[in-house]
């Protein structure tokens, strides 16, 4: 990938027109994204392969790529490649991406035309319906500033990458995203040197939509502070992958994502007050944390309940255990556990607290 579209073309064969051309997308997009280390290699199995003479035979490859800069795990996405006999040779006559088991899949750079621009440790890819890049790179790489602050010494990645667009149609693509989100992150499981997926985590994939009119998260049309606030959330799910388990509650995960993201403003506080508030006038259930399964179907109140936990924590016991107790969650301890180590607390004494917690601010 050092600059020679050339040879990253050499291999496909020239009738397949549509390949050829979307290749020299694929390579032009690639080459400004300058990941640290990027290499093809075979996926389904490491057996020759016999070509069948009139067919083209299928070779399932995986791109291995390193997000972070040296010491983690590359992640990798999966492509079927399709090879034929011509004359003297063998072309590539067919490139489809594929998934490989959890990795992502529908990559930007496969899709559309890119522009990149990199602001420190920060990359932002965009399409052409982004026009003023350089305001929302200072936003994001000062809500990236913000976020790293926060977490302090903690392990995180050294770099960030981040999609963005302003249609609605390019984000539902994105990532095989199905529904528009104002922000995304996508963690990404580390491959071993086989390219087999791992039980880790080890960088992320960021997607922002920066709408071209009004949408519910940005009812006032386009607003660059809403993107950096938006920022702040996601970059704090990406930012904190490497200390995050398989299985971490969607609670933790949402909650501490939006109290680092409000930091020390005001409307923080007033965004968990006014949703318990509306939720208790309507004799709604507001002393139970929301399971995975309501988390996943959204809304105010339940990422309000969650936040809320965080901000109990950095009220009573400080911003720095806020942040343990989040550490705790997420990487595979119990409620319970985390409890005990971080506030000398049972679970259940733990969550006492909080109900009455919840109960002040009504
Ligand atoms: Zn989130």
């Amino acid at each position: 990938m050092s600059g020679d579209e050339k040879s990253f073309l050499a291999d496909l064969d020239p009738a397949e027109h549509e390949l050829v051309v979307r290749e020299q997308v694929v390579f032009a997009n690639l080459r400004q994204l300058r990941f640290p280390m990027l290499r093809y290699r075979r996926w389904d199995s490491l057996g020759s392969v016999e070509l069948a003479r009139s067919n083209p035979t299928k070779v399932m490859v995986a791109m291995v790529v390193q997000v972070d800069s040296a010491g983690s795990l590359p992640t990798a996405s999966g492509y079927m490649y399709s090879f034929l006999q011509k004359g003297p040779g063998i072309r590539i006559v067919g490139i489809e991406p594929t998934p490989i088991s959890s990795l992502p899949h529908d990559l930007p750079w496969d899709l559309d035309s890119l522009s990149a621009i990199r602001a420190g440790s920060l990359t932002l890819a965009y399409d052409s319906t982004v026009s003023n890049s350089d305001e929302l790179a200072q936003r994001l790489s000062r809500a990236a500033a913000f976020v790293r602050g926060k977490w302090g010494q903690r392990p995180m990645p050294d770099t960030l990458f981040v999609f963005m667009s302003r249609s609605e149609e390019t984000i539902k693509r994105w990532f095989n995203a199905g529904t528009p989100a104002s922000g995304r992150s996508f963690i990404l499981a580390g491959v071993d040197p086989l390219a087999r997926p791992q039980s880790t985590w080890t960088s992320s994939f960021v997607e922002f939509w920066y709408p071209t009119g009004s949408t519910p998260d940005y009812p006032n049309g386009p607003d660059p502070n809403r993107v950096e606030l938006v920022a702040r959330h996601e970059f704090t799910h990406a930012l904190t992958v490497k200390v995050r388990g398989q299985r971490a509650p969607a609670w933790a995960l949402e909650g501490f994502a939006n109290w680092v993201m409000w930091g020390d403003e005001q409307t923080g506080r007033q965004f968990v007050t006014g949703w318990t508030r509306q939720a208790a006038g309507q004799g709604q259930d507001v002393g139970q944390l929301p399971d995975d399964k309501k988390m996943a179907g959204g809304g105010g109140l339940n990422y309000a309940l969650s936040q809320s936990v965080f901000q109990m924590v950095a009220d009573r016991w400080g911003a720095g255990q806020a942040t343990d107790f989040y550490v705790r969650t997420i990487s595979g301890s119990t409620l319970d556990e985390a409890t005990k180590t971080t506030f000398n607390l049972s679970g259940d004494d733990f969550s006492g607290q909080w109900r009455a917690y919840v109960r002040t601010l009504r």
